[in-house]
C-alpha cells in the first residue's frame, strides 16, 4: 500500500477540495493508497513519513517553511498542487505590499477587527510570498488554481504505475474551440463591455484572454463558456523555458498579431482596460523564474522585496 500524505500551507481550501472532488474516483485509489495525514479528514498531530506528499499552499510564515522542510524529509516524493505552490499564486500577489502594509490594511482599517494585530499565537508573515522549491526540491506541480480532479487523478495514477505525471507542454489555446482570426481593431476591451461572439477566439475580438501563454490540461472551461483565460495554470512550457520570453511581452506578440494594434497603442490600452501586475502576472508575481526573465516587468512591482534576504 502507498501511503499518502496530505498537507497544506498557507493555502484557501480550493486545492484540497479539488482532490475531494474526484468523488468515487478516490475509491479507487483507496485501493492503492492509504491516506495517512489530511487534517480536513484526520485528526492526526504528527507529520508522518509517507511515499507520497501533496503540499497545497505557499511559503507565507516561518511555521511553513518548517512544515513544508519536515515533510520533505519525510516523504519519497513531493508533489506541490496548486499555482499557490508552484509560482506563489493568488496569494502571491500579498508580495505587492510589505507584511506590516498588508496587516495594517487588514487589521487596522477595519473596526470590526478592533483595531489591534495578533501578536501571540501567531506565526508571524515573512517579507512576501515564496513557492515551495525555494525552500526544498519538488517532484512534480499539478498547476491550476485549483487543478482539475482530472489533472490531479491522472497524476496519481501515473505515478502509482511508475510513470511521470503529463506535463501538459501545450497551450490552453490547443485545447479551446473558438476559432482565431486576424481582425483590425481599434480597442482592447474590458469583459464587461461587450458580449463575445460565440465561436471567434476571445484575443481576436479585443478581450485579454491568455490562454496563448498558459499551460493547458485544463480543457479550457473559461474560453469555451465565454470567459477569457485568466492563466490559473502558470506559463506554458514556452513561455516557462525560454529566457527570452515572459508572459506579458508575449502576449503582447500575440494580441498585435491577431488585432493588428500596434505595441505601443496596445500597451496604451492595457492601461486603460487592466492592472499589468493582476492581470498578465495574476498567479506569478512570486516567481523567482518570471522575475528574472529580461523583458519581466515584476521588479517594478515588487523590487524592494527581491533586494532582501528571505525571512
Ligand atoms: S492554488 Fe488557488 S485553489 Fe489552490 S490554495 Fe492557492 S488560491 Fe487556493
Ligand atoms: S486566446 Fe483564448 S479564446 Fe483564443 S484560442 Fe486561445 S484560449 Fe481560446
Ligand atoms: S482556461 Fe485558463 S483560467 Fe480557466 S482553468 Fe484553464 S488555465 Fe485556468
Amino acid at each position: 500500500m502507498v501511503t499518502l500524505n496530505l498537507n497544506s500551507l498557507t493555502y484557501c481550501f480550493g486545492c484540497i477540495t479539488s482532490i475531494l472532488d474526484m468523488d468515487e474516483r478516490l475509491l479507487d485509489l483507496l485501493a492503492e493508497i492509504e491516506i495517512i495525514y489530511c487534517p480536513p479528514l484526520l485528526d492526526f498531530k504528527e507529520i508522518p513519513k509517507s511515499n507520497i506528499a501533496i503540499v497545497d499552499g505557499c511559503v507565507r510564515t516561518k511555521e511553513d517553511e518548517n512544515r513544508l522542510k519536515e515533510i520533505r524529509e519525510k516523504s519519497d516524493i513531493l508533489i506541490g498542487i496548486g499555482s499557490c505552490a508552484a509560482f506563489g499564486g493568488i496569494t502571491g500577489l500579498g508580495s505587492l505590499f510589505s507584511s506590516t502594509e498588508t496587516l495594517n490594511e487588514i487589521f487596522m482599517s477595519d473596526t470590526l477587527l478592533k483595531k489591534t494585530i495578533p501578536n501571540t499565537g501567531v506565526p508571524p508573515l515573512k517579507e512576501r510570498v515564496y513557492p515551495l522549491h525555494e525552500f526544498v526540491t519538488v517532484d512534480y506541480y499539478i498547476t491550476g488554481c485549483p487543478p482539475t480532479s482530472d489533472l490531479i487523478f491522472d497524476a496519481i495514477s501515473a505515478l502509482l504505475k511508475g510513470d511521470k505525471p503529463n506535463r501538459y507542454e501545450k497551450p490552453v489555446c490547443a485545447e479551446c474551440p473558438r476559432i482565431v482570426k486576424e481582425e483590425t481593431l481599434e480597442h482592447l476591451l474590458p469583459f464587461h463591455e461587450k458580449i463575445p461572439d460565440p465561436e471567434e477566439c476571445l484575443l481576436s475580438q479585443g478581450f485579454l484572454c491568455r490562454g496563448s501563454v498558459t499551460r493547458g490540461g485544463c480543457g479550457a472551461p473559461c474560453p469555451s463558456n465565454g470567459i477569457p483565460c485568466l492563466g490559473c495554470r502558470g506559463p506554458s512550457d514556452k513561455v516557462l523555458k525560454r529566457r527570452d520570453k515572459d508572459p506579458l511581452s508575449t502576449l503582447i506578440d500575440r494580441i498585435s498579431r491577431v488585432t493588428n494594434l500596434p505595441e505601443e497603442k496596445i500597451m496604451r490600452e492595457i492601461g486603460r482596460v487592466a492592472s499589468i501586475p493582476h492581470t498578465f502576472y495574476t498567479y506569478l508575481i512570486s516567481s523567482p523564474e518570471m522575475k528574472l526573465k529580461p523583458r519581466s516587468t515584476i521588479s517594478e512591482y515588487i523590487y524592494r522585496f527581491y533586494e532582501t534576504e528571505k525571512v
